[in-house]
């Protein structure tokens, strides 16, 4: 086994310390001249907006503002510092060229108000992209409003509710397979639907025989992931939509996976009535942080008239335009068209790679996770072996024998230079360890990663403290998870 060596840097030298600790009265980063004019009062210019809470300000150079903002940066991991592969969340390299577009100025700066006749591009863009979109999806319209993958599946539940009053009863439930992603549930409950559990046989598939038994008129719906967090592909789909069809149910897909599909099938031809895309995963825009994120919702023809307006329509003269005259909509569910700059980076990427480019993007990730799979299949126990699509998911079994679980080795990669895999999901595999490679990664990179996995099922046998007690190459080692996400502490305040 080829020992692994790379570490993620981390600058410790004695310049370390916050901002606020270096600031020295009469530094500054950038000097005005001399004033040749009468000095006025600035806090009259200001008036109520002047911030006097702020307190002083600290003073430093140029070169120590650079220092620190660049030290801080080093303290974190990104994409574009080593493979990223948290399984869900396909976390691919977000090419720069959409960023370049993004930015261009009729873009970056078109203002939600500006007439409709000055915003043509704008238009033309999301036009653009819905057209795409839908033909991926084999759907026939989309709507690019909702901001997240959860804001499109609450959009869409909407949508399935809003339908099912139309038939006369708007059915007290959703069913959700046990793989499902914890978003679903959450919003169906917020819809205010009951949620019912659906479970998944022995291939970690649907069972179909229990969806059989569970389905009647009281399921307005079933929320299905495909290929399903186990990264298996639901082989029985059309049976699956068969028999929610038959007694009046829609089949919602979360799109999430569509990393699995692109190019390759089409929700629309076997038989999904309605989905989500995350365009901040499939579509490379990037995401993490919080950011500005996409989550449009792509529908088949019947529900058309229910999506949220406004919608971009072709008129008679060729120009576009927002049609907000549609009173079967279920309204806005966000302010203006959604986050454009968005539409603008998934739109570069998909004309960049074009249908072809699109379907290799799709193989490659698929490959990658089977590589991994491959890889590391003799040193961690694999719970189904059904085919892998675009992730696969391991279990923490055999280490967990050593007292060593899956959140002790995800912590440990981070030693071997990797963002950590997802530890928390699907609640079906105790322990789950879930790794999702994207297409963006090399042999050489998944080649690294393999290797760091062995190295670490090999500590777990010779040394588990090494492991329990990761990372050992970062600022801080194991933090209270729980409080840094309830509690966090966003501010620094002088030491007293
Ligand atoms: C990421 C993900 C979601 C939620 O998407 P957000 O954009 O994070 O709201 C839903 N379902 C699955 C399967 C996902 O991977």
């Amino acid at each position: 086994m080829k020992h692994i060596t790379r570490k993620a840097t981390r600058h410790t030298s004695q310049n370390e310390g916050l901002i606020f600790e270096k600031s020295s009265a009469g530094k500054a980063a950038w000097k005005l001249p001399p004033l040749d004019v009468p000095e006025v009062d600035t806090s009259k210019l200001l008036g109520e907006w002047e911030r006097k809470d702020l307190g002083n300000m600290p003073e430093v150079s140029e070169i120590e503002i650079i220092r620190h903002f660049t030290r801080l940066s080093t303290w974190n991991y990104a994409i574009d510092l080593g493979m990223y592969p948290l399984g869900s969340c396909t976390m691919k390299y977000n090419p720069r060229v959409n960023e370049v577009v993004a930015r261009l100025e009729g873009l970056a700066n078109g203002h939600p108000y500006q007439p409709q006749r000055v915003s043509q591009g704008a238009l033309r863009i999301m036009k653009m992209l819905s057209d795409c979109l839908t033909e991926i999806t084999g759907m026939d319209a989309i709507t690019l409003q909702p901001t997240a993958g959860a804001h499109g599946e609450l959009t869409g539940l909407v949508m399935v509710r809003a339908y099912q009053q139309s038939k006369g009863n708007p059915r007290k439930k959703i069913l959700i397979p046990d793989s499902a992603h914890g978003t679903n549930p959450a919003t169906a409950a917020t819809v205010g639907y009951a949620v019912e559990n659906l479970k998944s046989n022995a291939k970690g598939m649907v069972d179909v025989a229990a969806l059989g038994a569970q389905m009647n008129e009281d399921v307005a719906a079933l929320m299905l992931t495909n290929p399903n967090t186990l990264g298996i592909f639901e082989q029985e789909i059309h049976k699956i939509a068969d028999i929610l069809h038959a007694k009046g149910g829609l089949l919602y897909m979360d799109g999430a996976n569509m990393n699995a599909l692109v190019g390759k099938v089409r929700p629309g031809d076997f038989g999904v009535d309605l989905m989500h895309l995350n365009l901040h995963k499939t579509f490379s825009t990037p995401h993490g942080g919080g950011g500005p994120g996409s989550g449009p919702v792509a529908v088949k023809q019947f529900l058309e008239p229910l999506l949220p307006t406004p919608v971009v329509v072709v008129k008679s003269d060729g120009t576009l335009s927002f049609d907000y005259d549609r009173p079967q909509s279920v309204g806005r569910v966000r302010a203006f068209y959604g986050n454009f700059g968005m539409f603008v980076r998934a739109l570069a990427y998909i004309l960049a790679n074009g249908p072809d480019g699109l379907r290799e993007t799709t193989e490659d990730a698929v490959l990658n996770a089977n590589y991994i799979r491959k890889g590391i299949e003799g040193a961690y126990d694999l719970p189904y072996a059904t085919a892998t699509m675009h992730e696969v998911v391991f279990s923490d079994r055999t280490q967990a024998k050593r007292g060593v679980k899956t959140m002790d080795i995800a912590k440990r990669l981070i030693d071997y230079g990797f963002h950590p895999y997802t530890t928390a999901f699907p609640l079906i595999v105790p322990g789950a360890l879930m790794i999702e490679p994207t297409e963006s990664e090399s042999k050489e990179e998944l080649d690294l990663f393999i290797d760091a996995m062995k190295s670490i099922a090999a500590e777990v046998e010779e040394d588990p403290e090494t492991v329990l007690s990761a990372p050992h190459s970062t600022r801080v080692s194991r933090l209270d998870e729980t409080a840094a996400a309830r509690k966090p502490v966003l501010r620094w305040k002088p030491k007293v």
